[in-house]
């Protein structure tokens, strides 16, 4: 079992980590394919909650991105005239054991790619090759694949493969082929980063919005100066001409498109129009998710990560339920060594009910939905919370989120259920 010929789509957070996590738990040929000629730093920032850092810190991680992040400590939510909603601490200061990361995403794939090809070597890592089809000839797959810049074209032959292949999946076409494109919900998220003054505490994360449009902006790296690289990004409802292709992350834009529609917010002393139109670089890209599955897998196919469960990008989940599923899926094929089948089975027991639920609840805004219910009861403003909330109602809804998304603090706290043995030292961070 432990020879199993192992294939990776896609060296996105998910792929990297899943190879890390199935390398510490005693696999040894792994191969990952990317379609990107060059594994670049793109995108801008994402949030990792406590639950996966425990992961990253179990595969050894952790001590490599603290210096690359931000740990952020609180979460304001507000309206677009600053008044403050509801705020919560984060991370360590929430009493987690393990911090909530806010970096850039593309830093944090690269220390991951780092890691993989320390580990395995050059060779382990494809990139230039984009997965096109995936033959099964009953004694294993064919997973075939091209270079779009040179046309040459190469077969790989696996035992497992795992769909890390993102929101618009081959390997998931495969398995559900009568599925559409992913579903776009009206709205277009533009972001964008630049250095400048730090805000608040320095390691404050803010939401805000007025029922239409939403903005949520945090820092993810410092410098000696002071200054921090402040992330930014603001949904609209989206034009009906506007034609943003879906389920691209790269597409720029200038901010003279949207930038005015937040003249005169004021989130505790920071103006996101001028956030974006000081910004080098701005992208947009449309709210899209994709439906829940049935099913992850098919014989020794599974699915992972955005190709298994895109949401939208609320609540910090994105990339923290594709570390989780890497580690988890490492640890049930070991656990089952000897058949495929059943780790797979396990994995996907454990994995897809949860992320089901998740979907749905991103669908309904998750915890964010408290400034859509703010700007409806109170859209001229307010002087305190009490006034536009019952007694309970926001710690209900902060708690709710906090139970689907499985991050309750006693529980993370413990030593992760799928921690490869003998990495690193069982519990450790605060
Ligand atoms: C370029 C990019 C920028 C992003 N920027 C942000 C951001 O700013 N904020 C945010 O919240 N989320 C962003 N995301 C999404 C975020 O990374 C994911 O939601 C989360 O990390 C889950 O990661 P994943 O590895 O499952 O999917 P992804 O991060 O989408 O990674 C999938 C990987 O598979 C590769 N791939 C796709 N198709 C094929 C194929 N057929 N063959 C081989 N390789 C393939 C992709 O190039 C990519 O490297 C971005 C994703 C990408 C790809």
């Amino acid at each position: 079992m432990k020879q199993a010929r192992i294939l990776i789509a896609g060296a996105g957070i998910a792929g990297l980590t899943a190879a890390i996590a199935l390398r510490a738990h005693g696999f040894t040929d792994i191969q990952v394919l990317e379609r990107s000629p060059v594994i670049g730093p793109l995108g801008s920032g994402i949030n990792v909650l406590p639950h996966a850092v425990r992961e990253l810190h179990s595969l050894g991680m952790l001590e490599r991105l603290l210096p690359q992040c931000i740990q952020t400590a609180e979460l304001f939510y507000m309206n677009h005239r600053g008044d403050r909603i509801w705020r919560e601490d984060r991370g360590v200061a929430a009493g987690y054991r393990w911090p909530q990361l806010s970096i850039h995403r593309g830093w944090l794939q690269a220390e991951l790619l780092k890691r993989v090809l320390e580990e395995g070597g050059p060779g382990r890592v494809h990139a230039g090759q984009e997965v096109v089809g995936l033959v099964d000839e009953g004694t294993g797959h064919v997973v075939e694949c091209v270079n779009r810049h040179t046309g040459q074209t190469h077969r790989h032959h696996a035992d497992l493969v795992i769909g890390a292949d993102g929101i618009r999946s081959v390997i998931r076409r495969v398995l559900h082929p009568q599925e559409g494109p992913p579903p776009a919900n009206g709205m277009v998220v533009f972001r964008g980063m630049l250095w400048g003054p730090s805000f608040m505490t320095g390691r404050s994360m803010i939401i805000a919005g007025d029922g239409l449009r939403k903005v949520v902006l945090y820092p993810m790296a410092r410098r000696e100066s002071g200054d921090v690289l402040l992330n930014w990004a603001a949904a609209l409802p989206e034009k009906p001409d506007a034609g943003y292709a879906r389920g691209d992350w790269n597409q720029p834009v200038s901010p003279e498109v949207f930038a005015s529609e937040f003249e005169g917010w004021d989130l505790g002393g920071v103006s996101p129009e001028a956030l974006m139109r000081g910004s080098p670089d701005t992208f947009v890209y449309p709210m899209v998710d994709r439906e829940p599955l049935a099913t992850w897998s098919r014989g020794h196919v599974v699915l992972m990560g955005d190709a298994a469960h895109a949401m939208y990008p609320i609540g910090s989940n994105g990339a923290t339920q594709s570390i989780i599923d890497a580690c988890a899926l490492a640890h049930h094929l070991r656990q089952h060594e000897g058949s495929l089948a059943a780790g797979i089975a396990a994995y996907e027991a454990d994995r897809r009910p949860r992320l089901t639920a998740l979907q749905a609840a991103n669908r309904r805004q998750g915890p964010e939905v408290v400034i859509d219910l703010a700007a409806q009861r109170a859209p001229g403003g307010f002087a305190q919370p009490a006034d536009v909330f019952e007694s309970g109602e926001l710690e209900e809804i902060a708690s709710r989120y906090t139970r689907i998304s499985a991050m309750e603090r006693d529980a993370v706290n413990l030593a992760s259920p799928y921690r490869p043995v003998g990495l690193t030292p069982e519990l450790e961070p605060t």
